[in-house]
């Protein structure tokens, strides 16, 4: 079993990259992300909660965050691995992660971050805001928060997985397919 954390600041190109690895690894995909963006969309109280944060581009709180996932998870007894995208952005997100899936006698595999440089960041997500309808990517004084969120909060979760020999880095500058070539020499050694 495959279990993979696919990691980097808003708009390194998480989501497209999931998209090619679920196909080739055959892995179910969770993004924290679009289950919040599902569950705002339905009105539910989930979403209600999470919207008053994902406006502001802060983080939805951890407890929300970490029993939304565990239910998710729990859905897809068949997954023959995952792919975990957004999730886990903090360090006490990582170590309910660990708890989790070890009661359930599975581990992260490997740690993948796309290494993007901030300014090319920035122009991506303002890109991606005029079509994708997004909120959060509108708005520069938002994208410019969720990346200090990343920093401030999700960047030391490299350390994490490194301790543990588990965190590899790829260069997310190049074309989807390069990207994705470099993804997929890391996870064929693992
Ligand atoms: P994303 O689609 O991954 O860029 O996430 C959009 C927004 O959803 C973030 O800015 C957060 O407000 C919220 N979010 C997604 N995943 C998490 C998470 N693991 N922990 C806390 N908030 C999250």
């Amino acid at each position: 079993m495959i279990n993979l954390v696919l990691f980097g600041p808003p708009g390194a190109g998480k989501g497209t990259q999931a998209e090619n690895l679920i196909s080739k690894y055959n892995l179910v995909h969770i993004s924290t992300g679009d289950v919040f963006r599902k569950n705002i969309k339905e009105s539910t109280e989930l979403g209600l909660l999470a919207k008053s944060y994902m406006d502001k581009g802060d983080l939805v709180p951890d407890e929300v965050t970490i029993s939304m996932l565990k239910d998710v998870v729990d859905n897809h007894p068949e997954a023959k691995g995952f792919i975990f995208d957004g999730f886990p952005r903090t360090t006490p997100q990582a170590e309910a992660l660990e708890v989790f899936l070890a009661s359930k006698d599975m581990k992260i595999s490997a740690m993948l971050a796309l290494v993007v440089d901030d300014e090319v960041l920035v122009n991506r997500l303002l890109l991606r805001g005029k079509d994708s309808g997004r909120a959060d990517d509108a708005d520069e004084s938002i994208i410019r928060n969720r990346i200090k969120e990343y920093y401030n909060k999700t960047a030391i979760l490299k350390d994490f997985y490194d301790a543990k020999g588990k965190y590899f880095g790829v260069e997310g500058v190049g074309s989807i397919e390069e990207i994705s070539e470099r993804l997929y020499k890391v996870i064929d050694t693992l």
